[in-house]
Order: structure tokens, then C-alpha cells, then sequence
């Protein structure tokens, strides 16, 4: 059963509900005395939008940034090397 997170505009709180593909979204917030507009959030665990999705893009960038560069520093390093200590074509 998927849970849904929900966030009322007016009052800014914050609930998750477990409910079926088939139940109606909710539309008010339960606060006592609030009443206001719930929106629902995408997806579970939306701790990770609250938090703000530039946070997260940052890291998963970082993370291939780092795999690039050490790739890339991989495969000219011992090119590079190989190119040096190859015996002169005169002695062969
Ligand atoms: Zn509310």
C-alpha cells in the first residue's frame, strides 16, 4: 500500500497518508481549526524534495563529476606512460 505525503498550504503541515491508487485525494487538512488546502506531494519519501532537489542534484553530480575525472585521469595516465618507456623501434 503506497503512502502518500500530503502538505497543507495553509498551515504548512505535514502528513502521509496510506491510502490505494483508488481512494480519493485529500483535499483538507486534518489540523483542527485549519481546514486549509492540502496538496499532495510526488512520490514517497519526499524528504528528499523538502530538503530541496538542488541539494540532491548537487550530490549525484559531484559523485559522476568524480567518476568522470578518475576515468579520465585512468585511462591517460598509463597511456602516456606506456608511450614513455616503450623500448625505441631501433632495437627491435
Ligand atoms: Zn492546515
Amino acid at each position: 500500500m503506497p503512502n502518500y505525503d500530503y502538505k497543507c498550504e495553509k498551515c504548512d503541515h505535514l502528513f502521509e497518508v496510506f491510502q490505494s491508487m483508488n481512494d480519493p485525494k485529500l483535499t483538507d487538512c486534518p489540523q483542527e481549526g485549519c481546514d486549509g488546502p492540502v496538496k499532495r506531494l510526488l512520490g514517497t519519501g519526499a524528504g528528499i524534495i523538502f530538503k530541496g532537489s538542488g541539494f540532491y542534484q548537487t550530490d549525484y553530480r559531484s559523485e559522476s563529476y568524480k567518476a568522470g575525472e578518475k576515468k579520465a585521469s585512468e585511462s591517460s595516465a598509463p597511456k602516456k606512460e606506456k608511450k614513455e618507456t616503450k623500448p625505441s623501434k631501433s632495437s627491435d
